[in-house]
């Protein structure tokens, strides 16, 4: 690797370390549906404003030792593990996507997926800001994507995508609901499906389906063995979407050709 690319990745990799300290914000905001731009930044037990220079992602941490410099008390591992998934995962989006206009696409889907991901774990939820979202970001692409090719394929791409997949599960839902009498999947997931379409078009969101229940499933026997208890229906279904949809986000072109077969 040249110089001048060892700095562009570690602007890239500060940059995603910087979006991390804002999905930090939406992580503890949205689901407490607290505004995201206001008021700046305060510690979780005293309330205190933190200053900027307090606020630099790892360093901060680093510094302060985790903990307040008004307070004392203990600040979670969780945002500097946050912030530093979302670094790599910077680096790693334009590693695959280069950076530009696309980068900034992508990105936001990474990026929500992270978000996503912790507030499901903890709250069981996954807000409408992400879901609709990112919906309207994806289609948006699209149009970029179809006018940059000169072709309608995208946008339609994108909008079959979103009604697939989230179609599909919905009707899933519906008939968990009717065989078994319980609600097994939430609407969020449903509307998720809309967010992960508008991006991998309608192969990409089956696929989040299938392979994100696979390992749900795995995860979830796994977790019952552990616990000992029926703690399958605790587990959210979010994180595994999420997880299915950015691995076809980055390895989709060889799932489709491994599924689909074909030469070159
Ligand atoms: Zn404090």
């Amino acid at each position: 690797m040249e110089i001048h690319e060892v700095v562009k990745v570690l602007g890239i990799f500060i940059l995603g370390l910087s979006v991390g300290s804002f999905l930090n914000v939406v992580i503890y905001r949205i689901p407490r549906d607290m505004s995201i731009v206001y008021p700046p930044s305060t510690c979780p037990s005293c309330k205190s404003r933190i200053k900027w220079l307090d606020n630099i992602p790892i360093i901060s941490y680093l510094l302060l030792r985790g903990r307040c410099r008004y307070c004392g008390s203990h600040i979670g591992m969780r945002y500097q593990l946050v912030e530093l998934i979302t670094g790599i995962s910077a680096v790693l989006t334009y590693t695959k996507f280069g950076f530009g206009l696309d980068f900034l696409f992508y990105f936001y889907f990474v990026g929500s997926m992270i978000a996503l991901t912790f507030i499901d774990i903890e709250f069981k939820i996954i807000p409408d800001q992400i879901n609709f979202g990112g919906l309207f970001v994806g289609l948006v692409f699209s149009v970029v994507k179809s006018i940059k090719e000169v072709s309608f394929e995208p946008v339609i791409s994108a909008i079959v995508g979103s009604l697939v997949g989230a179609g599909f599960l919905f009707f899933i839902a519906y008939l968990y609901l009717k065989i078994r009498g319980i609600e097994g999947l939430g609407m969020g997931d449903v509307k998720l499906l809309t967010f992960i379409g508008s991006y991998t078009g309608w192969f990409g969101s089956l696929f989040t389906i299938f392979f994100g229940s696979l390992v749900g499933a795995v995860v979830g026997v796994v977790l019952i063995k552990l616990m000992k208890k029926d703690y399958y229906y605790e587990i959210p279904f979010g994180p595994f979407l999420a997880l299915a949809g950015l691995i076809y986000l980055f390895f989709g072109e060889y799932i489709e050709k491994f599924y689909f077969g074909g030469t070159g």
